[in-house]
């Protein structure tokens, strides 16, 4: 089995499973599980910044870093195909109470002009702009990548019109390794940022939320209200612990693989574009008649499962279960393929 559902669908090590068993573990929510405490630290050092909070999902670090940046009667600006607005229940309404400005990206990378123009005046009958939210890399943009230079400016833009702004970073390790950038380069542009440990990092569930200490101090009440207060969550933070000191090097190996099979989709005939491939996402669009459901049920029957993500488009996700030669069993099987109209 072939599985490139998502980079969500991997299970922990023997090596990962080793360090969990073997975890220190106590009540993090009287803040006692020493291992807890040591991922929040080395989460927030990483990114230079002063504190971090562990959460059981990034749904949740993204919906607490809209409560904390906004007020109700505000609202926020990010590109059409974000998580925040197309993944999470809509819950920027449902726990912030704000609206939401959707900004036609390219591969869902916004820029400083985009959110300039989107910036409302003020007037009474107009939310207040209060937050920008981007994603690195962006899922639903085929896991496109922004650069340092182009974040900058949005950060500066920001800074001068008084807005907050957040980083969706669910895979920002997959574009760190391809940029050379380091974490506190990212730490210094964002407010606040959300790193998932349960994407292509491999840990089995966990997301932090990075930050300056009196925000953190603030999401750690909000988690507790969301139901987000977890016992002894150490088991966990020792997964994340372990994932950061020895899986994000080899996120390099899954953007490759994700790159070779982007070139070979590129030149097949049921295939009709492929979003530029630059991490371990892989969205392609089928040609003429053929959907994406039939393309699947192919794939299905041959072992190997893939997302839909439009009646005609396709997303294949690498991680750290697949190997070299699931690569070229794919890549053999994808040549094989064969649709009776296209
Ligand atoms: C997966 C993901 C999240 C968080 O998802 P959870 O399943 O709630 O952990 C947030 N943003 C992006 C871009 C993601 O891909």
């Amino acid at each position: 089995m072939i599985n490139l559902i998502s980079d969500t669908v991997t299970k922990p090590t023997p090596a990962m499973l080793a360090a969990m068993m073997g975890a220190a573990v106590g009540d993090d929510v009287f803040s006692a599980d020493p291992t807890v405490n040591e991922l929040e630290a080395y989460v927030a050092a990483l990114f230079g910044m002063e504190a971090a909070l562990f959460c059981p999902s990034g749904t949740m670090t993204n919906q607490i870093a809209i409560k904390c940046h906004t007020q109700p009667l505000d609202e926020l600006i990010c590109d059409q195909t974000s998580h925040v607005y197309q993944y999470e229940t809509g819950g920027f309404a449902f726990h912030s109470g704000v609206s939401i400005n959707l900004l036609e990206g390219v591969n869902g990378k916004i820029t400083a002009s985009q959110v300039l123009a989107a910036i409302k005046p003020d007037f009474d009958w107009l939310p207040v702009s209060r937050l920008v939210v981007l994603e690195n890399t962006c899922n639903k943009g085929g896991g496109s990548i922004y650069r340092l230079e182009e974040v900058l400016l949005i950060r500066k833009l920001c800074t001068e019109k008084g807005l907050a702004l957040h980083l969706d970073g669910a895979r920002l390790f997959n574009a760190l390794v391809e940029t050379g950038e380091s974490p506190a380069d990212w730490g210094q542009v964002f407010d606040t940022i959300s790193i998932c440990l349960s994407k292509g990092l491999g840990a089995p569930v966990g997301s932090l939320l990075v930050g300056p200490a009196e925000l953190i101090k603030r999401a750690r009440r909000l988690r507790k209200v969301m139901g987000g207060g977890m016992r002894q969550a150490g088991y966990l933070a020792a997964a994340g612990l372990y994932a950061l000191h020895h899986h994000v090097d080899r996120l390099v190996e899954d953007n490759a693989r994700a790159r070779s099979i982007g070139a070979l989709l590129q030149e097949l005939p049921y295939v009709a574009a492929v979003r530029p491939v630059q991490s371990n996402i892989v969205i392609f669009d089928l040609a003429g008649d053929l959907s994406a459901a039939n393309f699947l049920a192919a794939l299905t029957a041959l072992g190997i499962y893939a997302t839909a993500f439009g009646p005609q488009t396709v997303r294949f996700t690498f991680h750290l279960e697949i190997t070299p030669t699931m690569v070229e069993q794919l890549a053999s099987e994808l040549v094989k393929l064969k649709f009776d109209r296209h």
